[in-house]
């Protein structure tokens, strides 16, 4: 994803209309359970402001990942505004994006503004139910007597508990 930006280095105020559809592989090393099979979409554009690129624009992909509720697959959109500068190499702050020469480069401009949009928990829906802890059912989908027999086996236990003291 490097572009050619010679034609607006030399006019301050020049723009460059940006526009890509790409699959972008490097997305799949971000996590395990994440999984990027779609290309990665952006519309916008590089304003030279004075030596310092202006990246702004809309960007959206798809992923799939699973719900960490109910271990479900789940297909999310991530979809956002971009603001970014980019500065000559050498002259901005250490962490800014940078340019080299008559080209910039915006695949990590991308990757960096994705993983800020993931949520840091993925669920399948606000109410997702998740898997019984006890016996692994999705309780989505059904429900199991596991709470039931949790509260039955400390009733027992108190019960033996009195037994014994009776004992005594
Ligand atoms: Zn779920
Ligand atoms: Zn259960």
């Amino acid at each position: 994803m490097i572009f050619d930006i010679s034609g607006i280095l030399k006019t301050d105020g020049g723009e460059l209309p940006i526009e890509i559809n790409q699959l972008m592989e490097g997305l799949n090393a971000i996590a395990d359970d994440l999984s990027f099979e779609s290309p990665v979409k952006f519309k916008g554009s590089i304003l030279n402001s004075g030596g310092v690129l202006k990246l702004k624009g809309k960007l959206s992909t798809l992923y799939k990942s699973k719900c960490s509720r109910c271990l479900n697959d789940v297909e999310a959109e991530i979809n956002t505004d971009i603001k970014e500068d980019f500065f000559e190499e050498g002259k901005g702050e250490e962490e800014a994006y940078t340019y080299r020469g008559k080209y910039v480069e915006l695949e990590k401009v991308f990757k960096d503004n994705i993983i800020l949009n993931l949520p840091a928990k993925q669920v399948c829906r606000k109410e997702c139910r998740g898997l019984c802890p006890y016996c692994g059912a999705n309780l989505n989908e059904e429900t199991c007597n596991c709470k039931n027999e949790e509260i039955d086996l400390r009733l027992e236990a108190l019960g033996d508990f009195f037994k014994n003291q009776e004992n005594n």
